[in-house]
């Protein structure tokens, strides 16, 4: 492994870059997009304008006090469960890395510039140390935050050339920076910045106006593309989980499995926080996990849409039997009837 510091090349900023040899990949440890890997075949993500706001807003960084093991990477999924596992069992070397790709990167994207606005509402306000402090962004932290693309693709031909991006020009990205800016300033979400705003970034207060927003948010079931998934974790229900994820990206969703995003044993804050953040919750009661019947009781407390799964057979608790359930026979029965139940109940 071999230690260098050169430009990511997903926003341009000086990142620790690492080869690794052994499995053909690149790893970056980038102070806006955080710890992410680079397979051989994943290079071609690098052409998504999409990436850049992903790993800012999803992204993992070492604290200063613990070490961080999680990191995005482009590796198959397979792969990134057998880390897991090892990681799960005590041994670090490949740490925990978390799977992504071109459709999870474009699932969890704001579909319109409303969801936009919003989800940098919710970015702003969880940073904030107290209520009305300023919160300081590099200019590259700043681009990501307002989701401006700085890549300018070329119309198809040349793909998949490794190299066959440009990056835009710094002054027009700023601009449109500058844009988004004036939009939340414009409607009373954000304190004037433009005093506020060097040659290096910018320094942002939200407004009561844009706490309120992010409460009614929080609150509302219509915020984002993400959607729970309670179930059973472990090696015996590997092919549910990718069936449950297929049925879930397909319907345009982004399939959040909870020990892949944090390392939990029981019910934490975490938890009951992604819960209140999903779209809706999928559930399968196969099992008849305790966990997963908790999430459910949560998940519809807070008025959230629940769409339960079960195999064929199986007896349910009499209180959610009741509910119209998908019965599956084997696990290839689910991604179809999963997309048409999301498609008819959720969008
Ligand atoms: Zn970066």
């Amino acid at each position: 492994m071999e230690n260098t510091l050169r430009g990511c090349p997903v926003c341009r900023s000086k990142a620790s870059c690492f080869s690794e040899y052994q499995h053909d990949s690149v790893f970056y440890d980038c102070p806006v997009c955080g710890r992410y890997e680079l397979t051989l075949n994943g290079f071609r993500i690098q052409h998504n304008n999409h990436l850049a706001p992903y790993l800012y807003y999803n992204r993992f960084k070492n604290g200063l006090s613990h070490p961080e093991y999680r990191y995005h990477t482009t590796m198959g999924k397979e792969l990134c469960d057998t880390y897991k596992n090892d990681f799960e069992k005590g041994d670090t070397t490949n740490g925990h890395p978390v799977h992504m790709d071109d459709d999870v990167v474009n699932n969890w994207y704001p579909k319109s510039f409303s969801e936009r606005i919003d989800s940098i509402l919710i970015r702003v306000s969880s940073l904030a140390k107290h209520i009305g402090h300023p919160v300081k962004f590099d200019n590259q932290e700043m681009l990501s935050l307002l989701f401006v693309d700085r890549k300018e693709l070329p119309d198809d031909s040349d793909f998949p050339h490794k190299d066959s991006y440009e990056w835009r020009e710094d002054k027009d990205c700023l601009l449109e920076a500058d844009y988004v800016l004036d939009y939340l300033k414009e409607r009373g979400y954000v304190k004037d910045y433009l005093h506020l705003r060097s040659e290096t970034g910018v320094e942002l207060t939200l407004t009561p106006k844009g706490y309120a927003r992010v409460d009614e948010l929080q609150k509302n079931t219509s915020y984002g593309r993400n959607a729970l998934v309670a179930m059973k974790f472990g090696e015996d229900t590997l092919t549910l989980r990718e069936a449950i994820r297929k049925g879930i990206t397909d319907a345009g969703y982004n399939a959040v499995f909870i020990d892949e995003v944090e390392h939990i044993d029981f019910i934490t804050p975490e938890l009951l926080k992604y819960i209140q953040e999903s779209k809706f919750v999928v559930v399968d009661l196969t099992h008849q996990n305790n966990g997963a019947y908790f999430e459910e009781g949560y998940a519809m407390g807070l008025g959230k849409p629940v769409i339960q799964l079960c195999q064929d057979g199986i007896r349910l608790h009499f209180d959610i039997a009741q509910k119209n359930t998908i019965m599956w026979k084997t696990e290839c029965d689910i991604p179809q009837r999963l997309t048409n139940r999301i498609k008819a109940t959720i969008d």
